[in-house]
């Protein structure tokens, strides 16, 4: 009997010694395994972990979903995927210093899909037709991936869209990628309409506009950048199409600034209306105060356009009251759908509310029916490209069971709703016969045969 105990407990005690030893190595092992993102619930949870590594797992549709700026100090690997429609008004939680020209420092806010990115890695990313609207009373920068960088690499990644800053308040900017930042743009594809408004005609501004960011002292290399800029502003304007302003913090020297191999087109627009004018608008870096940097093999077919009337904003359309010709263009397997807007009085056109991808399958196989319990899987080939697509079919709806064998009349009803659901009609086509024939052996058997045999005989 003693030895039946000890030998229990030894066992137990073994058992649960090596529970939490088991458990203490499987999280020990994959410390680098990203969190996958599939919606845009996943996404916005970054904001619950900002230092984390991630990774979008497929393209998501930011359309009508609001959006809050998160401050990220993680890995984002966007896995070639992208992120449609992406809307921004707000600015995010946190602040941060920011210096002008004369090194004046500003404590500004800062709008992006990130706010602020610090030792943060962005890559493998397409951002497409993202959208800002930023109307703001304090200092304030904005960019498609961040508004503010600090020492953080975004490679890899497409930008595409319009971002518009609407702001008086000392000091404010716009970027294609990034408002104001220290670290690396690397091998992106960018193109953007960007554009910057002075709100309050009394006070002088500084006002930074550029393709890839506003201002700050960044390196940038591989790039390819299409810009469409308008700039209206009552101060000092610095427009380039790489950044407005390239300026070295004088307490931060241990960072140098690279720009080079990248290709430039597009036009900037703007006003400086100011008796002080300098009026800083160059293919690359509108002005430069640094001492650590090179610029050099960019290429570029870049347009200044500086104008000299003050009284009516710069914007892309100019007619006082647009409309517009709308077209849709419906996704292909491998390119996305948009709206073409044409306007009618002038001609200007831009595209919005882009689609995800789509697939053309009419057959779909089941795989796995779906039961009352469980989704089922569908997988067919589209018809235009051969490619295989996964179907998830949903959950049957509980249906009242019959214990009589089906007729026609029970058939019936359930029919309207397994239809739209696809992968239960072939079940459906064998029913119906069966039903048929059931109705059949139910009139040779039960006192109909005389008329049958009527039926038989008129046959004669
Ligand atoms: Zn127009
Ligand atoms: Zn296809």
């Amino acid at each position: 009997m003693k030895k039946w105990l000890l030998r229990l407990s030894l066992c137990l005690l073994l058992i649960f010694s090596a529970v939490p030893r088991a458990m203490a190595v499987e999280t020990e092992a994959p410390v680098q395994t990203p969190v996958e993102i599939n919606t845009a619930e996943d996404l916005y949870a970054i904001a619950e972990d900002p230092a984390g590594s991630y990774i979008l797992m497929t393209d998501l549709d930011m359309t009508g979903i609001p959006w809050t700026p998160i401050d990220f100090s993680g890995s984002f690997d966007g896995n070639g995927h992208a992120i449609l429609n992406l809307f921004l008004s707000e600015t995010g939680k946190e602040t941060a210093v920011v210096i002008d020209g004369n090194v004046k420092e500003y404590e500004a806010h800062f709008a992006g899909l990130f706010g602020t990115l610090r030792n943060a890695e962005v890559k493998n990313l397409k951002l497409i037709n993202v959208r800002a609207l930023v109307d703001t009373d304090v200092p304030c920068l904005i960019g498609g991936i961040a508004g503010y960088s600090e020492v953080s690499t975004i490679s890899d990644c497409t930008v595409t869209g319009c971002l518009e800053l609407r702001a008086h308040d000392r000091m404010f900017g716009v970027g294609g990628v990034v408002g104001y930042g220290t670290g690396t743009v690397q091998n992106c594809d960018i193109d953007v309409t960007l554009i910057c408004t002075d709100t309050d005609a009394n006070t002088l501004d500084e006002q930074f506009l550029g393709g890839v960011f506003a201002t700050g002292f960044m390196s940038v290399r591989d790039c390819q950048i299409t810009i469409d800029g308008y700039c209206s502003e009552f101060g000092y304007v610095h427009n380039g199409g790489i950044t407005g302003m390239l300026r070295q913090h004088p307490g931060q020297n241990k960072f140098g600034s690279t720009i080079r191999d990248n290709f430039i087109s597009g036009k900037i627009t703007f006003f400086e209306c100011n008796k002080n004018r300098r009026a800083y608008c160059r293919p690359e870096v509108g002005e430069i105060l640094a001492n650590w940097y090179t610029v050099t093999h960019n290429k570029h077919d870049f347009v200044k356009d500086e104008r000299k009337e003050y009284d009516v904003e710069l914007r892309p359309e100019m007619c006082e009251k647009p409309e517009y010709t709308m077209t849709i263009v419906e996704p292909g397997c491998d390119t996305y759908g948009y709206t073409l807007y044409c306007c009618n009085g002038c001609g200007y056109e831009y595209t919005d509310h882009y689609t995800l991808f789509q697939h053309t399958v009419r057959e779909w196989m089941e795989q796995e029916p779906a039961t009352m319990e469980k989704a089922g899987l569908s997988t067919g080939s589209c018809d235009l490209c051969g490619a295989v697509c996964q179907r998830v079919e949903p959950m049957l709806e509980a249906v009242p069971m019959e214990t009589e064998a089906p007729t026609e009349e029970t058939l019936e009803p359930t029919q309207p709703e397994v239809e739209p659901e696809g992968q239960t009609i072939p079940g459906l086509i064998w029913m119906i016969p069966a039903a048929v024939l059931a109705a059949l052996c139910a009139l040779l058997l039960f006192g109909r045969k005389k008329h049958v045999g009527a039926f038989l005989q008129d046959k004669k």
